[in-house]
């Protein structure tokens, strides 16, 4: 289960917290050393878990939370607040352009759950706006990418643009993007190839791509269960592209939690969605406050 860990220990740490009638300062700290060793263990960010227990402790003797009714649960509700702003506050929507049609790149290292999140955000689209959304195919180099996006899109009933495996992807864009203009569809989304690792050809193609297409969102798929390395792999994607959003797949997994908690606060861009399973509807939008929750248990 997700955030198994994490959950166990923060509520382990709350629990000895409460058990105390009252909490002097050095109960305060050691609580956040061990609100602290939690963070790490789950893989978050060392800078972030470091402002977030310094944050938390301040705002504690701050309001003077020691000396008041239920310190315990002051300090829960502290602890609460401080992730969900940590993860971003609120849910950010999908940017939409003023007129027809609304682009989405989607870049990621391969395997993150790129083909598959496409679908599942063009099923949503579909289902929530009634919108008529084509995606292209630019995925040249992975064996069966295309096919694979294909399969995807005879299952929830959207169009693929595709001119196989041949031709160079930002071609294969500006003529996806000249056959959505013609059609009217409402969205293009449009499937990028990515690597096992980042590589310069690989973020070259992408900012070619980006520089035809304008993009109106920019979203980096990433991988859950990749912790630190997703957050690395985040700075470096946002480096090169400009991101304007994260999707966090694969939080039905085992994750320990450090990429939900780390990748806004690293890279300042906010998770828009998350995936939570294989099937073509298992993907919500991001709510930091809700997560909070999740992670506290
Ligand atoms: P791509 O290489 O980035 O395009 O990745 P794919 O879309 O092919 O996904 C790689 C694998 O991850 C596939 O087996 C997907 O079914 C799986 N996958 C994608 N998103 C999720 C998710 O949110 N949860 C789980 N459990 N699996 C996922």
């Amino acid at each position: 289960m997700a955030f198994e860990g994490l959950t166990e220990r923060l509520q382990k740490a709350m629990t000895n917290l409460r058990r105390k009638g009252k909490v002097s300062e050095s109960d305060l700290r050691q609580t956040m050393r061990e609100i602290r060793l939690a963070l790490l263990e789950a893989d978050v960010n060392f800078t972030v878990v470091k402002d977030f227990v310094k944050t938390v402790r301040d705002r504690a003797l701050g309001a003077k939370v020691l000396d008041g009714l239920n310190p315990a649960q002051q300090i829960v509700k502290i602890v609460d607040e401080e992730l969900t702003k940590t993860m971003g506050e609120t849910a950010v929507p999908l940017n939409k352009s003023a007129k027809i049609p609304t682009i989405i790149m989607m870049a990621g290292l391969q395997g993150a759950g790129k083909t598959t999140t496409v679908g599942k955000l063009a099923l949503k689209l579909k289902n929530e706006q009634n919108a008529r959304p084509l995606m292209i195919a630019a995925d040249v180099y992975r064996p069966a990418a295309i096919q694979q996006l294909q399969q995807v899109g005879d299952q929830i009933d959207v169009p693929v643009f595709q001119l196989g495996t041949d031709v160079d992807p930002v071609e294969i864009v500006r003529q996806g993007l000249a056959e959505a203009e013609a059609n009217h569809n409402d969205y293009v989304f449009i499937d990028t190839a990515g690597r096992l690792q980042i590589d310069e050809q690989l973020m070259d193609e992408l900012a070619n791509i980006k520089a035809l297409a304008h993009p109106d969102e920019i979203l980096l798929v990433i991988d859950a269960m990749t912790g630190q390395n997703a957050v690395n792999t985040a700075q470096g994607f946002d480096d090169k592209l400009d991101i304007t959003g994260v999707v966090l797949t694969k939080l039905d997994g085992d994750t320990r939690g450090g990429a939900a908690l780390s990748i806004r606060a690293v890279t300042g861009k906010p998770i828009k969605f998350i995936g939570q399973g294989e099937k073509m509807t298992d993907l919500d939008v991001f709510h930091p406050d809700r997560m909070s929750n999740r992670i506290l248990g």
